[in-house]
């Protein structure tokens, strides 16, 4: 038959079911998900913490059934058979493919320190852990978040709202050091440090104490002590290649695909977090965890399966938000370039653009300010040469710089 198995009921793995059904596929498709929730978002787990508000599903339940897609959930894909084609479940079951798509996903790093097994020291991934860190985080409550990257300082900006008492910890000299500018994180310490956040760079932990099973303090390489009684850890994810390697897919640092999300091996795909990929437009490749990018590369698989055409692979983008502040991001830092800060029309306001030395720009980051996201995407998209005085000029409209 002309089956369709995805492993990995997430946003790579639903959109692609559901983009398959679009384009008519009419072959069966199943769709293997380990959590007990059906396919739903995760940026708001780390940006709400409450129910109504944290749970978004990405289709109504009825959509599975509805468009054919047998969507099984709490189970778990356990082995897969490459000769016989055919996936095992931990239910005992198993299913037969003519292609696999493998959407497992990324696991929560954990910091390999002594006490990392105690209560109240968690990652956030799934509802499930956002229910818990949600239901912990009361005002009065004091939080140690390990790890500047964009899931800690978001989850750090929503505790200090409610009035939680929070340190944020970093090993590097910068928040978000791996995926932010040195401007941009120097503004977002200073946003959060001015609503009462501390920030401590330059500190990485050596030990977490507890004493009679509930968390006491976090200790760092250098003897300093931060009282606490909970602990995010916020350190990054580890993409989930142990099926694909079993399959003799290539790993490195992700499952390794091709433009359209093509293994080395034929009929096995690949999308989403777990992958490493490269991009239409940069040399390299690149694991970006991101909704755009799994989203991009569900679409790219769903055309390689149906013989149709993809398209050309977006300027990668990515947002988040911390406290009032809309942040949208897109295009990849490189080094040697200048950043030029145009200012918005209030302080919470700007964007900064990474020009390179030909005055093309690679990445620009901007808060509350959509008209210069959709401007910067548009220029690193067509490589347009900037003046960077016209760019710095707040009162040149944008517009006037794109071609
Ligand atoms: P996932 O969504 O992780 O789905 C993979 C699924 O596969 C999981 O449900 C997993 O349980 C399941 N699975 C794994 N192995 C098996 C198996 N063997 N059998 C069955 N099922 C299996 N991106 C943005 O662009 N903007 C944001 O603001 C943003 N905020 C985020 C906030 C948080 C807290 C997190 C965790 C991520 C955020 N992201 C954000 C990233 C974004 O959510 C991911 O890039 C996206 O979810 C990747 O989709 P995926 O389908 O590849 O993986």
């Amino acid at each position: 038959s002309d089956s369709v198995v995805i492993i990995g009921a997430g946003h790579a793995g639903a959109t692609l079911a559901g983009l398959l059904r679009q384009q008519k596929w009419a072959a069966p498709i199943t769709l293997i998900g380990e959590e007990s929730h059906p396919p739903y978002h995760r940026p708001p787990l780390s940006k709400k913490f409450t129910d109504d508000t944290m749970v978004q599903l990405l289709k109504p339940a009825h959509f599975y059934p509805d468009n054919d897609i047998e969507l099984l959930l709490g189970v778990r894909a356990t082995a897969v058979d490459v000769a016989a084609r055919r996936v095992g479940l931990d239910n005992g079951e198993h299913r037969d493919f003519a292609t696999l798509v493998i959407a497992t996903g990324a696991t929560p790093r954990m910091v390999p320190v002594p006490g990392a097994e105690a209560a109240g020291i968690s990652t956030l991934r799934t509802i499930s852990d956002a229910q818990r860190l949600g239901s912990a985080l009361d005002a009065g409550v004091t939080l140690a978040v390990i790890g500047g990257g964009y899931v800690g300082m978001e989850v750090a900006a929503v505790a200090r709202s409610r009035g939680v008492d929070v340190t944020v910890i970093e090993r590097e000299d910068r928040i978000l050091a791996r995926v932010a500018s040195a401007e941009l994180s120097r503004r977002l310490t200073e946003y959060h440090a001015a609503r009462g956040t501390r920030v401590v760079v330059n500190c990485t932990v050596a030990e977490f104490l507890a004493a009679d099973g509930a968390l006491t303090t976090v200790v760092a390489q250098d003897g300093t002590s931060i009282a606490c009684d909970h602990v995010l850890v916020g350190v990054g994810a580890v993409p989930n290649v142990e099926l694909a390697q079993q399959c003799g897919v290539a790993c490195d640092g992700g499952v390794l695909v091709d433009r359209a999300g093509r293994t080395n091996v034929p009929g096995i795909m690949a999308i989403g977090d777990v992958t490493r990929r490269p991009h239409d437009a940069l040399d390299g490749l690149y694991r970006l965890e991101s909704i755009p990018s799994a989203v991009e590369q569900a679409k790219h698989a769903a055309a390689a399966i149906c013989g149709t055409d993809g398209g050309v692979h977006e300027t990668p983008w990515f947002w988040s938000d911390q406290f009032d502040l809309k942040l949208k991001i897109a295009g990849l830092l490189e080094a040697g370039t200048r950043t030029i800060v145009r200012a918005g029309e209030s302080p919470e306001s700007f964007g900064l653009f990474h020009q390179r030395l030909d005055r093309t720009v690679c990445a620009v980051e901007t808060a509350n300010s959509p008209k210069d996201f959709m401007a910067g995407k548009k220029l690193i998209s067509e490589g347009v040469p900037v003046d960077p005085d016209l760019l710095a000029d707040a009162e040149v409209p944008i517009r006037d710089l794109l071609r």
